[in-house]
């Protein structure tokens, strides 16, 4: 354990920034803990944003942790603007400059958007969430772009909130992370429920008048009352620019979060060094891990590297997903439990290099028993 750190900061106030404070903690770090968050909220839980939060019937407590314990000075709605990492130092936009022994970077990403158009809305945070919510109450036609997780999360916010939806996206909805048979199943119940989905090779958000238009390589065009683009997200690495830690452009760590001495990286900022090369895994448990890591290795140099199979859920058009290992899988898979194309089903995959990964939809099976069929050992 190092004797040397009298002071850590914590940049980012989300779920990894959060576990770092925490893992600090029960490390043995007495010394003085800053967290700096440019959200003016506690943390919170963000996969609630586009699950219960969207539903008519939501649960509105449903993204709130439990009050922290870490014991740290708490700056909220301070974002860190600069990181001067010879002297030690990051900069405040309200002006002060914080000196550090040890940092640990956790600044997330943002919503990617394709233009400036202020109607076309995204949702990464908690107040674009109320704000959609809201929006999705008068029951709007609503187009949503991208047929990913969150694409997918969100249009079935929106259906269940009564409103007529459109999602647009460039391949088979879910495919691309689930693969086409888990797809196949979600799609299915998704157009059963009333979503239109149109697949194209390209969109483009374009101005008409006041309000915002998607518009396809085909050259058609959809409006709507309300857009969301769900198209991917950007880490968070402009207040990085000076500190000569990125690699273009990219916050790139080792095996267990280091980026350079007396500074390590977690969650949707770190493009993470791991079996599979450096890759950013933006995903939640994947930010609790990297976070638990990168805590543990600025306290010990002798800290191990992480080792952790990536665990992914969603929810969306009454069914429950839930994966580990690889993704996205391709063709057929092993039926554990269930039918191959019908919910509930266990299904399992194995890739070139043996790496196994499991999808549940729809089964109640406890997340330690769906890791345990990723590994051979427990045949
Ligand atoms: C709507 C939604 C649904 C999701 N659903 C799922 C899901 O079902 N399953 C799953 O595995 N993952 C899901 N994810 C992804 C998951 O939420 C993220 O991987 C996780 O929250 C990343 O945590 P983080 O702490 O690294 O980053 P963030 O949660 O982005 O937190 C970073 C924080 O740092 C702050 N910040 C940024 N820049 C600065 C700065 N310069 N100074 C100070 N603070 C700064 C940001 O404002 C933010 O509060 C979802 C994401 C979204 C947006």
């Amino acid at each position: 354990m190092s004797a040397l750190l009298e002071r850590v900061v914590v940049v980012g106030g989300g779920i990894a920034g959060l576990t770092a404070c925490d893992t600090l903690r029960e490390r043995g770090f007495d010394g003085d803990l800053v967290i700096v968050g440019a959200e003016p909220h506690a943390p919170y839980s963000r996969p609630a944003l586009s699950k219960s939060l969207l539903r008519p019937e939501a649960d509105l407590t449903a993204h709130e942790l439990a009050p922290t314990t870490h014991g740290a000075r708490e700056l909220r709605g301070v974002a860190a603007v600069g990181l001067d990492p010879v002297r030690r130092i990051v900069s405040l936009d309200d002006g002060d400059e914080l000196p550090y022994d040890g940092l640990v970077i956790a600044s997330g990403s943002r919503a990617r958007r394709l233009s400036g158009h202020p109607g076309e809305l995204t949702l990464r945070s908690l107040d674009d969430a109320h704000r959609l919510r809201e929006r999705l109450a008068d029951r709007p036609r609503v187009v949503v772009l991208g047929g990913g997780v969150l694409g997918m999360e969100i249009a079935s916010g929106a259906v269940a909130a009564g409103c007529e939806v459109t999602l647009v996206a460039t391949s088979a909805p879910m495919s691309r992370q689930l693969g086409e048979q888990v797809a196949a199943m979600l799609v299915r119940s998704a157009r059963e429920q009333g979503l239109d989905i149109v697949i194209t090779d390209a969109a483009t958000v374009e101005s008409e008048g006041e309000r915002p238009v998607v518009r396809t390589s085909s050259g058609a065009t959809y409006t709507a009352d309300v857009l969301v683009s769900a198209v991917g997200d950007v880490p968070n690495t402009e207040w990085l620019a000076g500190s000569g830690l990125l690699r273009d452009g990219r916050l790139v760590t080792d095996g267990s979060g280091r980026v350079a001495p007396g500074v390590t990286a977690a969650g949707d900022v770190a493009s993470w060094t791991g079996a599979r090369g450096v890759t950013r895994v933006p995903l939640w448990t994947s930010a609790i891990e990297q976070a638990k890591a990168a805590a543990s290795a600025l306290l010990d140099p002798g800290a191990p590297e992480l080792a952790f199979q990536n665990y992914f859920w969603t929810e969306q058009f009454g069914h429950g997903v839930k994966a580990v290992g690889p993704l996205p899988v391709h063709g057929s898979a092993e039926v554990l439990a269930g039918e191959p194309h019908v919910a509930p089903a266990l299904l399992r995959w194995e890739g070139d290099g043996g790496e196994r990964t499991v999808i549940a939809v729809d089964h109640r099976i406890p997340i330690p028993r769906l890791r345990r069929l990723t590994d051979p050992a427990f045949d």
